[in-house]
């Protein structure tokens, strides 16, 4: 029932898209999760998931919640691949952090298109 509704190959800059999502989530139309830029920091997700503000034990958004251990986080720009993983045993998935992770791999994309773009 996840109403992901596929994005038109259309490509924005950083500062648009972060307009438009903040529109859009502010209506409603797209979950916190889903976003591709990051409110708080102004930037691609990808670019700032590493930070602290990033994790929550709560929704266990890059938590692992055996470990009591916030998750690493391995971006590759070239291969455009996105993995987070607990230092201490080396799995602590959680449904949220399965989708910070694709958030994350679509903002590497969109970036890629935006400065290709540019
Ligand atoms: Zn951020
Ligand atoms: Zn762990």
């Amino acid at each position: 029932m996840t109403a992901t509704t596929t994005t038109p190959n259309r490509v924005r800059s950083l500062p648009v898209l972060l307009a438009t999502e903040d529109d859009a989530e502010d209506m409603g139309l797209l979950a916190p999760d889903d976003r591709l830029t990051c409110h708080v920091h102004g930037r691609w997700i990808h670019q700032c998931v590493a930070s602290p503000a990033h994790v929550s034990p709560v929704t266990r958004h890059r938590w692992c919640r055996s470990c009591r251990t916030e998750l690493a986080v391995a971006v590759d720009e070239l291969s455009l691949t996105v993995a987070m993983s607990c230092p201490r045993c080396g799995h602590g998935g959680s449904a949220a952090t399965t989708r910070l992770t694709a958030a994350c791999r679509a903002s590497l994309t969109a970036e890629r298109a935006a400065r290709q773009a540019a």
